[in-house]
């Protein structure tokens, strides 16, 4: 027994050496339907896809749905304009649906009595570098979290209710707060 207790100690440590090494992190800032900021997802590029670490605040206490959605786009308060959920390879909603699931559907998350969460999940097959399967595809994308939970199969969202939180993952996320670049640099730069 001691033996497969070093085994396994020495694997995790191996497995987040490994995801130290990765450079690819995005911290995604999540806002309610008033605008108010409710805590933060962490979105970790890993072998087995992107990891998403969760510290929210505010939410009704129970599980609620939270997806990635196709558009970098949060208007408040329906936030509608984040479009449906990422689906870059034409497959049916829901982590349950046999023909499932879309790029962009996660477990339901639930909040505690308290009304936090505090919670990891996973993206199988998501990326945040290039390719058709990546967070930052085109725009980027948002990541939207629902009243209600996600019952996995319904069409087109899990049936899960009023979006009541969403967040960012645009690609010129660091653009905008930088002054633009010098117009003669710029020209080198092409040159080259
Ligand atoms: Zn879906």
């Amino acid at each position: 027994m001691r033996v497969f207790v070093a085994i396994v100690l020495v694997s995790l440590t191996w497995l987040t050496a490994c995801q130290e090494n990765r450079e690819t992190t995005r911290t995604v800032e999540m806002y309610n339907s008033s605008d108010d900021m409710i805590g933060t997802a962490n979105l970790t590029e890993a072998d087995a896809g992107v990891n998403v670490k969760l510290k929210l605040e505010g939410l009704e206490p129970g599980y609620h749905g939270i997806h990635i959605h196709e558009y970098p786009k949060c208007d408040a308060p329906d936030f509608k304009t984040a479009g449906n959920h990422l689906n870059p390879t034409g497959d049916q909603h829901g982590l349950m649906h046999p023909e499932g699931a879309h790029l962009g559907d996660l477990p339901n998350i639930e909040a505690d009595a308290d009304g936090l969460v505090d919670a990891e999940l996973m993206l199988p097959e998501a990326t945040l570098l290039d390719g058709k399967k990546s967070l930052l595809d085109g725009e980027g994308t948002s990541l939207v979290i629902t009243e209600g939970q996600d019952d996995g199969v319904s069409q087109p969202g899990g049936d899960s209710g009023a979006r009541i939180a969403c967040g960012l993952i645009a690609k010129d996320e660091k653009k905008t707060t930088e002054t633009p670049t010098d117009p003669t640099n710029f020209n080198e730069e092409q040159e080259e």
